[in-house]
């Protein structure tokens, strides 16, 4: 089974994340995608960052039922910070039957270069990117291991949401209705 690993802090999840997810799991031959949610650093905590399992929890209620998708909370209990080529050798001994693949938006790509041991992701892991609009692919676009998918885009950022929670305005529609009935019942980012 081969796992696309979608890494973000989901600060809250919102369509944009699951439409990326959604296309690569089934649009691809990925056979399922993990949304691994990433830690806060004990060290230093970010005002606007909502605790890992508040937003584990949004990202399981944004997912619903889907048997191609799912969250993973396999960061919160690694060394910190998490970098993703540590995760991966920890996620291939805890799952010896499953290949992983990465999940990234180009702008990520681009700077793939400073990501520790890149060389080594890129020759180990499939990499599927999605284009993002202003973002020139990099050179390691042409790598046998990268495969560019075109898949639709939605303007929005978790910054834009809490924004909108934080002066009072709508988020409907911009997160699933499970999130948005969460948020509106909740105070997290008021
Ligand atoms: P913030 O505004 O807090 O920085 P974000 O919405 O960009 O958050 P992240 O949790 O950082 O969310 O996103 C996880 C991954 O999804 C990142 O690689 C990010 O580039 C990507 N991403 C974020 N928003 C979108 C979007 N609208 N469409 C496609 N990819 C997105």
């Amino acid at each position: 089974m081969k796992v696309g690993l979608f890494f973000g802090s989901f600060n809250p999840i919102h369509v944009g994340h699951l439409i990326i997810a959604n296309h690569m799991a089934t649009h691809t031959d990925l056979d399922r995608v993990w949304m691994v949610v990433s830690p806060q650093n004990p060290l230093k905590p970010k005002k606007s960052l909502a605790r890992d399992y508040d937003r584990l929890h949004l990202v399981r209620l944004g997912i619903g039922e889907n048997l191609r998708i799912e969250a993973s909370n396999v960061e919160f209990d690694l060394p910190q910070p998490s970098y993703t080529v540590d995760t991966l050798a920890f996620l291939q001994e805890k799952y010896p039957d499953k290949t992983f693949a990465l999940i990234m938006g180009g702008d990520n790509l681009a700077s793939l270069h400073l990501w520790k041991n890149y060389e080594h992701l890129l020759e180990n892991f499939d990499i599927y990117v999605y284009q993002r609009p202003g973002v020139d692919l990099s050179s390691f676009a042409s790598h046998p291991r990268v495969r560019v998918e075109t898949a639709p885009l939605l303007d929005i950022s978790a910054t834009y949401i809490r924004d909108c929670i934080r002066e009072g305005k709508s988020i409907r529609y911009l997160v699933p209705e499970a999130v948005y009935n969460y948020l509106e019942a909740n105070t997290l980012y008021r």
